[in-house]
This record gives C-alpha cells, structure tokens and sequence, in this order.
C-alpha cells in the first residue's frame, strides 16, 4: 500500500487546505485526458485520486493514520480499489465545479441514464385568511399550462401523417458536443431539442400546435386545503405541470400557501395571541367580556384581582394541528390602563378609593429586576 502522504506529496501534518491544494496540481498534471494513452500518468492519478479520497475524509484519515490502512465498503482492509471512474468522480469532487460542465456524467459522455424532454414544474401560491386556514378550505385555482394538444392527440403529428426519423440526432435521441478546454477533450451528451429526445420527428406538423404536441390552455383545478396548514406549507399535484412536448409525462403542480395578515389576531404555531385592554375597575373586580376568535366573538371572563401582563388562556380556540386532532388555543394578554386624563369627579372617586385602599407595605413594594 503506497504512503498517501508520499504520493500527494505533504507532510503528515499538512492542513486539509495543503492536502486539496497539492491533490489538485498533481490530478490536472495527470489526469488522462491530458495524457491519453499514457498508463503511467492514469496510475498516478488513481493513486493520488485514492490518497485524497482517504486524507480529505478526517474520519478516514484518522484511521490511517492509526492503523496505516482504511477499510474500504466491502470490510476489507485497504479496500480502495481505485478505478478510473472513482478516481475522476474524487477528481471532480475535489476540484470544485468548472464553468460550463453540465455535471459529471454530461462532463465525461458516461450518462446511462436517457433524458427525455418531461413538462416542467408549475408553482402557484394560494394567499389564505387565518379563518380559512382555521376551518379548511376548497379553493378553485385557474392554471395556465401546457396541456396534450386535443388536434392531434400529443403526438404533434397532421391527420395521417406519421413519423420519420429526426435528421439532427440521426435517431439517437443526443446530441454529442466534443469540446476543448484545458483538461483536453471532453465530450458532452444532451437530449436533441428538435426531437426531444426520442429520436423521432412528425412528418407534417399539426396545424394546431406546430408539431410541439401541445398547446398552452388554462385549466380550473380545485384545491383541497387543509385546516391548520400555515406559511410554506406546499402540496404537490403530481401530473398537473405542463406538458411535455411530443406527448411526454407532464410535470407537477406545487401549491404553496401563504397566509394573509390578520387585523387583530396573531397566530403563534397553532395558538393565536391577542391584547386586550380593562380598566382598574374590571380588573379588580372581575368582568365579562366578548373578545374576537377565530370563530368570531366569544365570551372571556375575566377574573377579579387580575395583574397586567397576566395570560388568560382560552382552550381549543387556536388553529387546529395540521396532521392531529388537537387544537390550539387562544392566549388573551391582559393590560391594565391607567387613565391618562381624569374628570374632577373621577378625581374625587379615585381620592375616596385611595383612603379606603390598604397600602402596599414598604417590603412588598421593591423586587428585584428579574429580567
Ligand atoms: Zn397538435
Ligand atoms: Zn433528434
């Protein structure tokens, strides 16, 4: 097993930074399209492929540094077989991404996987009042998108016309790109755009659509909305994106929910938060109030003797839990006003309660500052 720190060419102490830095002169001095042909320079990539791949990876390090080896996948020790393949995919992992590579399988021609040309994605977003959210709604969205053109049924194709073979991609469905750049010659794959992909073209294009398959139509979707849901919040309508040309699977439909502003209630998770305001009077001797809810106004009673500041909590009147059965609540901040302006009459009113009050004894009057 070669030395990892030998072969990049570090000391066993070097940074993660030196290791990448020094990895990376040595993978484009030797990578193999620089060096076609030349089996020495793809060992030495391999090489300084794996060795990075180990030293990158603090975990990995760690262990060879404590055992002189790493287990591999397969629980063997050592176990870093290096192809090319892994040794390219470090390569690109630990150069950082080039400008006008599409990725890493379009980067080296290697994709198995076929592109087709699918309807994109649709996102709308729903603006929802507290009240909605609270009870659940059906709401009816108007979508414009794509959809199978009716003419030709999505094949894109006139009445009795067939189809012929796409003279872009001679029928492959790609289009290879050899380009230069200063690792050498790289080859890029993309799906034809004149056939989209399948390697076929109509033979005279449908005069609704022009051959495309589709046409853009605005369709009514409605839209379940399920109580409790809140901002961010999204559902996805598979199937309800656009439509892909030539009759290709259409894409989906993202609904996201956005909720409006409130006049007077705020909504906290699933509970709902309000001020409300009493007098000195109210709040020594108690009252009932009506108070504004989700449902409308509901009734609050107020105990006597209660402090400014203090939570009345009134149960089940929040917003009910998105995936549960609960409900939240409705948390009613109490504040006591002070008169800011009195009449002489209330003057002599408050003089008269002053007398009859008991003072607040000198021990009960300071507290410490808590926050
Ligand atoms: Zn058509
Ligand atoms: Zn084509």
């Amino acid at each position: 097993m070669p030395d990892y720190y030998q072969v990049l060419g570090v000391d066993r102490g070097s940074s993660q930074e030196a290791i990448k830095k020094s990895y990376r002169k040595l993978a484009l001095k030797y990578h193999p399209d620089k060096n076609p042909g030349d089996s020495q320079a793809e060992q030495k990539f391999k090489e300084a492929a794996e060795a990075y791949d180990v030293l990158n990876d603090p975990q990995k390090r760690a262990q060879y540094d404590q055992f002189g080896q790493v287990r591999g996948n397969g629980g063997q020790p050592g176990g870093f077989d290096f192809d090319l393949s892994d040794a390219l995919r470090t390569f690109m992992s630990g150069i950082g991404s080039f400008s006008g590579f599409g990725g890493f399988d379009e980067f080296f021609g290697g994709s198995s996987r076929q592109r087709t040309a699918g309807g994109s994605d649709l996102r709308v977003t729903i603006p929802l009042t507290y009240e909605e959210i609270a009870t659940g709604i059906e709401k009816t969205i108007r979508v414009k998108r794509f959809e199978s053109c009716p003419t030709c049924d999505g094949s894109g194709a006139a009445a009795g016309g067939g189809t012929i073979t796409c003279q872009q991609c001679r029928g492959t469905g790609q289009i290879r790109q050899v380009q230069r750049s200063l690792l050498g010659q790289m080859i890029n794959v993309q799906p034809c755009r004149n056939c989209g992909g399948t390697g076929r073209v109509v033979e005279r294009p449908c005069g609704t659509c022009h051959g495309e398959g589709r046409t853009k139509m605005t369709k009514q979707i409605k839209i379940d909305v399920p109580a409790g849901v809140a901002a961010g919040n999204y559902m996805t309508l598979s199937g309800e994106g656009n439509h892909g040309r030539h009759g290709a699977p259409p894409g989906d439909l993202l609904v996201m929910f956005d909720e409006q502003r409130h006049n007077i209630l705020t909504r906290h998770g699933s509970d709902v938060l309000l001020d409300v305001s009493i007098s000195f009077a109210e709040a020594a001797m108690g009252t009932a109030i009506k108070v504004p809810t989700l449902e409308g106004m509901a009734n609050l009673k107020i105990p006597p003797g209660i402090q400014s500041g203090h939570l009345l909590r009134m149960r089940g009147k929040g917003f009910p839990e998105l995936r549960g059965r609960g409900r939240g609540d409705q948390l009613v901040r109490i504040q006591v006003i002070t008169p800011q302006q009195i009449t002489r009459e209330q003057r002599k009113a408050y003089e008269e309660l002053q007398s009859l009050e008991s003072q607040i004894p000198e021990a009960g009057r300071f507290r410490k500052f808590e926050g």
